[in-house]
């Protein structure tokens, strides 16, 4: 893994832990928590829509998302342009 692709799995997984709202009971039902590599979510953003397709707590990671500007990735089945576009229309 290359420094930067760990770097990024670091920052992912901190996310993960550190956000105050991941930390409620939705993270829990997260599908992502069992992805091997959540660098897919930086590198192959088709896979990551893929794997949070079937996620029960897309809204809450989307809010998540939003709420805490989070800028790169993939979070809840957008990708980081996709999210921007809607930041955009709510202005
Ligand atoms: S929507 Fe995607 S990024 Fe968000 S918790 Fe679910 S699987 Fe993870």
């Amino acid at each position: 893994m290359t420094a930067v692709k760990e770097r990024r799995s670091q920052q992912y997984r901190m996310r993960q832990v550190a956000s105050p709202i991941r930390a409620s009971a939705w993270q829990a039902q997260a599908a992502c928590l069992d992805t091997p590599d959540v660098d897919v979510f930086f590198d192959d953003e088709e896979a990551a829509v893929q794997v949070c397709e079937p996620c029960q707590v897309k809204d809450e990671c989307l809010l998540e998302a939003l709420a805490a500007r989070v800028f790169d990735g993939v979070r809840g089945g957008l990708t980081a342009e996709e999210r921007a576009r809607l930041r955009a229309g709510a202005r």
